[in-house]
């Protein structure tokens, strides 16, 4: 490492990257190229001699550019955000730099006690930054797996039954599949848009009780504050008290909404979030925490650490060995693991509660502007009510023709990603295809908004036209 070369080439890299974010706009959104585009244009072996940076940076210019979707482009609106922010690229930076891995405290103390802090000043104690919330469903899976096991006797994993909703995101399916859950004890319940898609308490309970009478064992259930689709929330007391009055592990998945809840009006969507085993929210999907910071809590800490530590010679050391500290490379898969947690504290820190809260606040604003522009054009229709920062909408098919109403909003879709003006991306509800539309990019205003709506407006006027043909 030369730290002069280091000085030269990253200012070049900042100043190539400072330009991208203001050149962003003029990208399409949604990258267009074909499957396979880049073979073409990379060689098909490295480099034998060192080329200069500027050659790399016209390669990423010419070649990788064309090839990215813009995440952070005011007029993406698909899936979740994903934010970063002029804070979480510092901290990023900063990570990169020390460039450390901080499996165990002797490690890089301060990795460990600052992420111990940092989730502290989010939460309340038990917290560790996972890579993603897929992570962070997995290893609590497994945690309350063998938490189950060590009471029925470790022959009975053939009985354990796994509860969540047809809402639940697809990473529990995932961690169940790892976690050797027999496929066939993974209730899946049904919602609809009686409880907005939101588990029904009933319907587990019930379904607990028919699994209890052929004689498994329910052992863990997930909810959501924020589901996938649709940000449905479910009832947090009543399922907490459920998993409570069963034993079973309860994990809260808010992945996407628990960033609202640091505003006191959104609060509530937490209430009974006391009763969770375990509870997980993305700083990087809409805090402004450059990807990848996953934090989980965990009310039982030991469960996870019985489930995932490892004790080799080649790292035992004073300090663990005297129990004097925490190793985090207990609470997760790998053993490596970066600094995180400086960027979340940076975001923290450069930014402060209440610019976070604005920030949310004004997304949230935004999609309800979004919101009023379709409620004003009868050809569409808002879906499920508007919680957070994502309005699910349709084109409602004419004279009432359900039969191509998926086919139409599919088409919709289709036609709007292709402009590359803007990025939406879509869901199916009740057998009916609908359309996504996600504030939450830091760049976005109002003004996007607006285009956004002429894009869809124009797009379907289009189609529309086509149809009467
Ligand atoms: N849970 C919910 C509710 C999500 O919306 C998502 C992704 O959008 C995930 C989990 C998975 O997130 P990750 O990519 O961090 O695993």
């Amino acid at each position: 490492m030369d730290a002069e070369q280091l000085r030269d080439y990253a200012h070049q890299m900042v100043d190539f990257i400072a330009d991208y974010y203001k050149s962003i706009e003029n990208f399409p959104v949604l990258s267009q190229v074909q499957p396979g585009y880049l073979h073409k244009l990379i060689p098909d072996s490295a480099p034998n001699h060192p080329e200069s940076l500027q050659n790399v940076l016209d390669d990423v210019k010419a070649k990788i550019l064309p090839g990215v979707t813009h995440w952070q482009s005011p007029n993406y609106f698909a899936y979740y955000p994903s934010n970063s922010s002029v804070a979480g690229f510092l901290g990023e930076m900063l990570s990169a730099g020390l460039n450390i891995v901080g499996f165990s405290w002797i490690t890089s103390p301060a990795a460990t006690e600052l992420e111990m802090i940092v989730l502290d000043w989010l939460g309340q104690g038990g917290g560790v930054i996972q890579g993603t919330a897929s992570e962070a469903v997995l290893v609590v899976l497994l945690a309350a797996r063998d938490k189950a096991l060590r009471k029925v006797g470790k022959n009975a994993l053939e009985k354990l039954v796994v509860y969540a909703s047809d809402q639940t995101h697809a990473s529990l399916q995932k961690a169940c599949q790892i976690g050797g859950i027999h496929p066939e004890n993974c209730r899946v319940l049904k919602t609809d848009s009686s409880t907005n898609y939101s588990i029904s308490p009933d319907l587990v309970t019930e379904a607990i009780s028919h699994d209890v009478g052929i004689g498994l064992i329910p052992f863990f259930l997930c909810a959501s504050v924020g589901t996938t689709s649709s940000t449905a929330v479910d009832p947090l007391l009543e399922l907490g008290m459920i998993a409570k009055s069963n034993e079973m592990w309860f994990h809260v998945d808010a992945a996407y909404a628990g960033s609202a809840c640091i505003c006191p009006e959104y609060r509530q969507y937490l209430n009974g979030v006391e009763e969770a085993d375990s509870f997980n929210m993305n700083a990087h999907k809409w805090f402004l925490t450059n990807f990848d910071c996953s934090a989980l809590w965990v009310k039982d800490r030991n469960a996870l650490i019985q489930s995932l530590s490892t004790n080799p010679e080649y790292l035992k050391n004073k300090a663990s060995q005297a129990n004097l500290v925490m190793d985090y490379k207990d609470w997760q898969i790998p053993l490596g693991r970066r600094f995180r947690s400086l960027k979340l504290w940076m975001v923290l820190r450069l930014y402060g509660l209440e610019n976070l809260q604005c920030y949310i606040r004004n997304h949230i604003q935004l999609a309800k502007h979004f919101e009023a522009l379709i409620s004003q054009d009868p050809r569409f229709e808002v879906v499920t009510p508007r919680l957070f920062s994502l309005v699910c909408f349709r084109l409602l098919p004419p004279h009432n023709d359900e039969d191509h109403g998926n086919k139409l909003n599919h088409d919709l879709l289709d036609a709007v990603n292709t402009t590359g003006k803007i990025f939406i991306s879509h869901t199916v509800l009740s057998g009916k295809y609908i359309l996504r539309f996600a504030v939450g990019a830091p760049l976005t205003e109002e003004r996007h908004v607006n285009a956004a709506w002429k894009v869809l407006q124009d797009e379907a006027s289009t189609l529309l036209g086509s149809l009467v043909e």
